[in-house]
C-alpha cells in the first residue's frame, strides 16, 4: 500500500523549500522503497530550487543518501528489505553501447524509478532531485541505485559517497588515475575539491597543491592530504603550481571549480603531457577560448569526470572499507547534521565557505 511520509519539496523558482507530506507508491517491477537515514545538502539542490536545471517543479530535493531497504518489487535479486544501502543517480542498463563494450560507468542509459511519488494534498507528480529525491523519510527509486556496504558505517558520513565525494574522489583514481609519486593540483577546495584531495593522496602522490581564493578553505584543504596550498587572490596559481613542481607543472591538474578562467589555469599548470580533469559543473553561458597550438602542442589529455567515472557496485564498497580501515577519512567531510525542516537554512549557510557538508539525519 502506498505510504504517506514527510519530504522536502521545492515549489517553484527561487521559492523557499518546505516539508510536506509525500505519497511514496509501493515497489514495482525493478524497484526499491528505501528508509532514508541520511542526506547530505548539496550545491545541485540548492540549483534545482533556483531552476538552473529544469523547471519541472515541483522538485523533491535531496540526493546524497544512505539508507534501509524496506522493500522491493517483483524481479529484484541484489538487495533484499534489511539491507544498509548507498543510493546513486545511475543504474546502469547492461544494454547500452558503453555498458556493452565492459564499461558500464559510462552507461548511455541510466535510469530511476518507473512510477512516480506525488503530493499529498494536491495529487501533483513530483521531480526526484537526480532520481533520487531523499530529503523524505521514505524514497522511491530503481534497485539498480542501490549499493549494499557496511553497515557498521554511519549513515551520514556513507550517504556522502552518493554524490559529490565520490565525485571528487572518483575524478582522482578514475578520470585522472593518479598514481603513486605523481604531483597534483587541485582548483577549488569546497567539498568535490578537497575529496580530490583525499583521492590523491590514496593513490599514493607525491605533492598535492590545493589553490583556492579562501585560506580557511585552503586550512581544511591541508587537513584533507593536501602538501601546500595556493591563495589564487595573492599569487598567480599557474606560475605558483609551477615553482612548486621544479618548474614543469603537476601531471595531474584537477578543475573542481567548473568556469573558463579557472579552466585556463588548469591548463596551464600542467606539465607537458599531463592530464586535466574536469568536475566542476559549469553553466550554459559559458565559453573556453584556447590556442589550439597549445592544445595540440603541450600533448597529455583534457577530460571531463562524469559522477567520478564511478561504478557504484565497484567504487561504494571500497571506499567504504577504505575509511573503515582508517585511510580514507570519510567523516571529515560532515560538518553538521540539521533536521529534514532545516534544508532551507542550510542553503543559505552555503555560500558562507565554513561549511563542507550539512547532512540531514532522519
Ligand atoms: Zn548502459
Ligand atoms: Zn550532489
Amino acid at each position: 500500500m502506498a505510504q504517506e511520509v514527510r519530504g522536502v519539496i521545492a515549489p517553484g523558482k527561487n521559492e523557499p523549500v518546505r516539508v510536506e507530506t509525500i505519497v511514496v507508491p509501493d515497489p514495482g517491477p525493478g524497484e526499491a522503497v528505501v528508509k532514508v537515514q541520511a542526506c547530505g545538502v548539496c550545491h545541485t539542490d540548492l540549483h534545482y530550487k533556483q531552476g538552473g536545471i529544469s523547471d519541472d517543479y515541483p522538485f523533491l530535493l535531496g540526493h546524497e543518501a544512505s539508507g534501509v531497504v524496506e522493500s522491493v518489487g517483483e524481479g529484484v535479486t541484489d538487495i533484499a528489505p534489511g539491507d544498509f544501502v548507498i543510493l546513486n543517480w545511475r543504474a546502469v542498463c547492461g544494454n547500452c553501447r558503453a555498458c556493452l563494450r565492459g564499461r558500464p560507468w559510462y552507461c548511455f542509459n541510466t535510469h530511476n524509478a518507473k512510477q512516480k511519488m506525488t503530493l499529498a494534498s494536491t495529487g501533483q507528480e513530483l521531480s526526484p532531485a537526480l532520481g533520487i529525491g531523499a530529503f523524505a523519510d521514505k524514497t522511491l527509486v530503481a534497485a539498480g541505485q542501490c549499493t549494499k556496504v557496511d553497515p557498521a558505517v554511519s549513515p551520514a558520513v556513507a550517504g556522502l559517497l552518493g554524490c559529490g565525494v565520490m565525485a571528487g574522489i572518483g575524478a582522482a583514481i578514475n578520470t585522472g588515475n593518479v598514481g603513486r609519486g605523481d604531483t597534483v593540483a587541485v582548483i577549488g577546495c569546497g567539498g568535490v575539491g578537497d575529496a580530490a584531495i583525499a583521492g590523491s593522496r590514496l593513490a599514493g602522490a607525491a605533492r598535492i597543491i590545493a589553490v583556492d581564493i579562501d585560506d580557511r578553505k585552503l586550512e581544511k584543504a591541508r587537513s584533507m592530504g593536501a602538501t601546500h596550498t595556493v591563495n589564487s587572490k595573492a599569487s598567480d596559481p599557474v606560475e605558483a603550481i609551477r615553482e612548486l613542481t621544479g618548474g614543469f607543472g603537476a601531471d595531474v591538474v584537477i578543475e573542481a571549480v567548473g568556469r573558463p578562467e579557472t579552466y585556463k589555469q588548469a591548463f596551464y599548470a600542467r606539465d607537458l603531457a599531463g592530464t586535466v580533469v574536469l568536475v566542476g559543473v559549469p553553466t550554459p553561458e559559458m565559453k573556453l577560448e584556447l590556442p589550439l597550438l597549445d592544445v595540440f602542442g603541450r600533448g597529455g589529455s583534457l577530460k571531463s569526470s562524469w559522477y567520478g567515472d564511478c561504478l557504484p557496485s565497484r567504487d561504494f564498497p571500497m571506499l567504504i572499507d577504505l575509511h573503515q580501515q582508517g585511510r580514507l577519512d570519510l567523516a571529515a567531510f560532515v560538518t553538521e547534521t540539521i533536521q529534514l525542516d532545516e534544508v532551507e537554512k542550510a542553503f543559505e549557510r552555503m555560500h558562507g565557505g565554513d561549511v563542507l557538508r550539512s547532512v540531514v539525519e532522519l
